[in-house]
């Protein structure tokens, strides 16, 4: 697999959703020449709210982010001040101000789909199509970029053949009025479907939601001070070395045992100051929801009240979280490895507690006219709707075989991107983390690709062993869902192990003598994507050190020590791991399953019954 020739060249990006617009911006960045195509009157992809289109597969009314906008938005343009949820409607204005702060726009072509692309010679042959006027053209380029996003065509289940009532895909859903007073049944999950089910179930007459399995529900504000985003640090992806993480993905610790050994003294000394001045002296507690200059949060991320919310508008009450706890111990999820099925979003907890959404879990038998047999003997009768939301297919009509054998695994792909038969074909937005954003993966992975087209950087050698490698290691660690192809277990991983391709991994000796304060950051505090802009090509250091110092701390600083000492270990130490998740989410559970007796048989039992 050779280095291709070094200098500028013509990049076709097919999509400007977010990861083909950090594409756009990427490429330009190395000096190539960019044409992006996408049908949409817009930039930004399924964030544009078209209500006119019915083939609609983007957003909805009311929904807000599933991580705050530190993770969503790209390292090279971070919003000030502490993470915050963005609604839909605020990220696609992001999108379009990132689109002219960075003059992309003229290398954009909207309202153009492209309707074929073939390869030609050691390039491409890219046909377009003009939705406005019909007209086609074609164009030749050096490489073709695919962004056309997870989201083209609604999966149908096979199960509700049959059903002679409505039925509605969760692509075309605005909102709940159309099914106001009417009988509902939701079929799938995720988190759209968490925010359907909340908003159908407070206005239709009944609701119920049908599941597979009961899943692991992560709240997006889970302390009730910050994000999920905050647990993403080192600190706990260092834990990830009895799977061969560090041999798959090197960077921050650059393989070294003392590194790692200076981070775990870090700790130590941070859990006896925290101690000695919090905890001794009574100095007011600062940890949950620490932000700019170590002032303490006003506001949760919703915006809402400090310390009384786990999602939006959902109360951090007793009941929310033993019902989250007792489903994650019914669907298997409550032991330390990763969860086989998570919903990021816990407004629907509400209304399973007052009784407006109905769950029935194991899935659908039979439907037959308007009524539905489900798994467990039970039915539902007269069901005006079925709002379908399983998820989506992932197609590329564009290309053909000959060019593009797909086998619909994304990680038979080099870094889930490049083509191996054909470098000169690569994809963007097919690495999706179990925690973190699509879109900032994606830029990772454009900087690679702008660098490869340029000659900078290149394949490794043996590019399929190394794509069986990290495919090894990607089926591993997702092992409780690893049908879910482009899923990556570690944003932050993957990340690393891109940075060290394009060479702007954190210089972890280097900070240790010139920024102490900031390697600490990088190693303990929530992860913030503007670590990749601190050293390498197209860095900038000031504002990438004031990114990383605007993130919130998710671990205290026990929980930090417990995962440092984790990280020395030889192999992963399940305790020491479940220790800091006990005392996160799941105390009940984790005892449980640590050997000990189940501390709520009842409570279980009570809370299975309001499922059905
Ligand atoms: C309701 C909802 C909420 C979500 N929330 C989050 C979240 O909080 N965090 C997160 O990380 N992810 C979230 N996602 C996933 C989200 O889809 C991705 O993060 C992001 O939109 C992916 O960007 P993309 O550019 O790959 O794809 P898309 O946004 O789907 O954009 C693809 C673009 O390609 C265009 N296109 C398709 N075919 C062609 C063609 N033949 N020619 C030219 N252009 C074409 C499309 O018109 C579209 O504009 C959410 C998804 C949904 C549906």
């Amino acid at each position: 697999m050779g280095r291709p020739s070094s200098g500028s060249k013509r990049v076709a990006i097919i999509g400007c959703g977010p990861c083909g617009l950090t594409s756009v911006k990427q490429f330009l960045d190395e000096g190539h020449e960019v044409v992006c195509y996408d049908p949409n009157t817009e930039v930004g992809g399924i964030w544009v709210a078209d209500l006119e289109d019915k083939d609609r597969t983007t957003i909805y009314e009311g929904g807000y982010l599933t991580i705050d906008n530190k993770l969503m938005c790209f390292s090279d343009d971070q919003p000030e001040g502490p993470g915050t949820f963005s609604t839909f409607v605020q990220y696609e204005e992001y999108l379009v101000n990132y689109s002219h702060k960075f003059d992309l726009r003229k290398h954009i072509k909207l309202q153009h789909k492209v309707v074929k692309a073939r390869k030609a010679g050691a390039g491409w042959d890219v046909t377009y199509r003009n939705v406005a006027t019909d007209e086609e053209g074609t164009e030749h380029f050096d490489m073709l970029v695919v962004s056309v996003g997870a989201n083209g065509t609604n999966k149908l289940p096979k199960e509700i053949e049959g059903f002679e009532g409505e039925v509605c895909m969760s692509g075309q859903y605005v909102n709940s009025k159309p099914f106001a007073g009417k009988r509902v049944l939701l079929v799938g999950s995720g988190e759209s479907a968490a925010d359907m089910s909340k908003a159908i179930s407070d206005d239709a007459a009944a609701c119920t939601w049908s599941m597979r399995n009961f899943p692991a529900v992560i709240p997006r504000v889970p302390n009730a001070y910050h994000s999920t985003n905050c647990l993403t640090t080192r600190c706990h992806y260092g834990v990830q070395k009895s799977v061969v993480a560090d041999e798959v993905m090197p960077g921050f610790f650059e393989d070294s045992m003392l590194m790692r050994l200076i981070f775990l003294a870090g700790a130590w000394v941070a859990f006896w100051y925290e101690f000695f001045f919090y905890r001794i002296l009574g100095r007011e507690e600062r940890l949950n929801g620490m932000a700019v200059d170590g002032r303490k949060r006003k506001l949760d991320p919703f915006g809402q009240e400090l310390g009384k919310y786990i999602d939006y508008d959902t109360l951090a009450s007793p009941d929310a979280k033993s019902l989250i706890d007792t489903w994650a111990y019914l669907g298997g999820n409550a032991s330390t490895l990763q969860p086989g099925f998570l919903i990021k979003n816990a407004v629907f907890v509400t209304n399973v507690l007052n009784g407006k959404l109905k769950v029935n879990i194991g899935g659908i038998m039979k439907c037959e006219g308007k009524s539905v047999t489900f798994k467990d003997g039970t039915k539902m009768d007269d069901i005006d709707t079925i709002m379908v939301c399983i998820g989506f297919k992932t197609e590329f009509p564009f290309l053909n075989k000959d060019d593009f054998d797909f086998c619909g695994d994304f990680r038979k792909l080099w870094k889930q991107s490049v083509y191996p038969k054909d470098p000169t074909l690569a994809f963007t937005g097919f690495a999706r983390p179990i925690s973190g954003g699509v879109p900032v993966c994606a830029e990772m992975t454009a900087r690679v690709l702008a660098r490869l087209l340029s000659g900078k950087c290149s394949l490794p050698k043996d590019v399929y062993g190394a794509i069986e490698k990290d495919r090894t290691f990607q089926r591993y660690a997702c092992r409780h869902n690893c049908d879910i192809t482009p899923l990556i277990t570690s944003q932050l991983a993957f990340m690393d192990g891109l940075a060290v391709v394009i060479g702007c991994q954190v210089q972890t000796w280097e900070l240790l003598f010139a920024d102490p304060l900031l390697l600490w950051r990088t190693y303990a505090w929530g992860f913030n994507p503007a670590q990749y802009r601190l050293f390498g090509p197209h860095s900038n250091y000031k504002s990438a050190r004031k990114a990383c110092f605007e993130m919130d701390r998710g671990w205290s600083a026990l929980k930090v020590l417990l995962l440092s000492i984790d990280g020395v270990m030889p192999v992963v130490c399940p305790r020491l791991v479940g220790l800091h998740k006990r005392a996160n989410l799941s105390i009940d559970v984790e005892r449980w399953s640590f050997g000990g007796k189940p501390r709520y048989p009842e409570e279980v039992l009570q809370q299975y019954v309001m499922a059905n």
